[in-house]
């Protein structure tokens, strides 16, 4: 292991020849955007949960699935909604799209998950909806979320960007008993279209009015211009939609992502033992474990710096680059953040957990392209800079 070996990023995605294949073919059919490929991602979307009852909406990101499913369900002005400050922008800001306030709160920092108690005393008579994230791809505290939604009347959408697959007391992320679930499909997620997200839900209502909006609040979409056998010109514009359709060459990667997605989920749960299993002993908190039997997405591998680490975590991550190791951190709390701080006046105190996980944590490379030197080699380079 030297700095001479070559630079292993943080993430990468993994693109086989099949993917490139079905992009190849639709850009050869001719219909590259909104059209079969993302009509039958979405129908294999519902096979992979094991439920094809859902419905299951192909979006271009799942900042736009969030937006459609609190659109959906007539979140807006004069409305509040919980989530974690320990996460990413996205799953706040799309509270914001709609003239609504985000109440921001504390995890619980042995998940690092948003704490059900500090939401259920968040809850005002503004209160309408609550979304957790499943952070890093381990399930938040859903029993508790649910029981807390149902008591107090308030909807539930799962930001499940980092959730695939994922499962709470054995079921799968997306088959919950929630309003909505929204996966990512960012190049870095554990599957991949460049962009995209997929909206899951039970109800027919808010599926049909986020297929609306998802394209520009036409009431037929591009799928039944396609597919019909009369002259199809007609529809009518019901709403000032959006433009959040997925398109075919992006559908045709995440065909082929998600039937490998099993397989990067073990090659990821594989990577995340062999850290614990290594850094037992490091002055080091390893990414919490899920409980046995779940599935844990390892989306993200967060390490968090001990007191007696004897380095900050600023100095962690540039030694760690300079073994050509790529890091990241996740994330700038959103208290942290001017917007949010600034809008409703927040401060580090309030979030303790928050950010006390925050200056200590670093996000180490855990994907299914590591090859075992590789994984071997971040962990080396951990034990060197620590010990060293
Ligand atoms: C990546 C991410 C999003 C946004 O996903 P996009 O597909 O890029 O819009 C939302 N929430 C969380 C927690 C994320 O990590």
């Amino acid at each position: 292991m030297t700095a001479a070996a070559p630079f292993l990023p943080f993430a990468a995605p993994e693109i086989g020849d099949e993917e490139i294949a079905e992009v190849i073919d639709t850009l050869k059919t001719g219909w590259i955007t909104t059209g079969p490929k993302a009509k039958r991602f979405e129908a294999d979307f519902a096979e992979f949960l094991g439920d094809t009852t859902l419905h299951c909406i192909a979006v271009n990101s799942a900042t736009a699935g969030l937006h459609l499913a609190l659109e959906a369900l007539g979140i807006g002005p004069g409305d509040e909604v919980i989530t974690t400050t320990h996460t990413f922008t996205a799953t706040a800001e799309v509270v914001r799209y709609l003239g609504a306030d985000v109440r921001l709160v504390d995890i619980d920092p042995a998940t690092l998950n948003i704490d059900p108690a500090l939401v259920e005393a968040a809850i005002t008579p503004a209160t309408k909806a609550i979304i957790p994230v499943h952070y890093a791809g381990l399930a938040a505290d859903m029993p508790a979320l649910l029981a807390i939604a149902r008591r107090h009347g308030l909807k539930l959408v799962e930001d499940a960007a980092h959730a695939l697959p994922t499962t709470c007391a054995g079921e799968l992320i997306g088959t919950l008993a929630s309003d909505a679930t929204v996966f990512s499909f960012y190049a870095n997620k554990t599957i991949t279209t460049g962009e995209g997200g997929m909206l899951v839900t039970r109800d027919a209502a808010l599926a049909q009015r986020a297929k609306v909006m998802r394209l520009h609040g036409m009431s037929r979409d591009a799928f039944d211009r396609f597919t019909a056998t009369v002259p199809s010109w007609y529809y009518e514009v019901i709403a000032p939609g959006f433009k959040y359709n997925l398109t075919d060459i992006a559908a045709a990667l995440g065909i082929h992502q998600l039937k490998k997605a099993r397989r990067f989920q073990q090659r990821r749960t594989q990577i995340a033992h062999a850290y614990a299993a290594a850094f037992a002993a490091l002055p080091l908190t390893c990414a919490p474990m899920a409980p046995a039997g779940e599935l844990h997405a390892w989306h993200l591998y967060p390490v968090q710096l001990g007191d007696d680490a004897g380095i900050s975590r600023e100095r962690f991550i540039e030694k760690l680059f300079a073994l050509g190791i790529g890091c990241s951190v996740h994330y700038i709390p959103l208290h942290q953040q001017p917007y949010w701080r600034d809008r409703y006046q927040l401060k580090a105190a309030d979030f303790p957990h928050s950010q006390r996980a925050y200056e200590r944590m670093a996000s180490l490379p855990i994907y299914s392209r590591m090859s075992d030197d590789d994984v071997e080699r971040v962990i080396a380079s951990v034990k060197a800079v620590l010990q060293g």
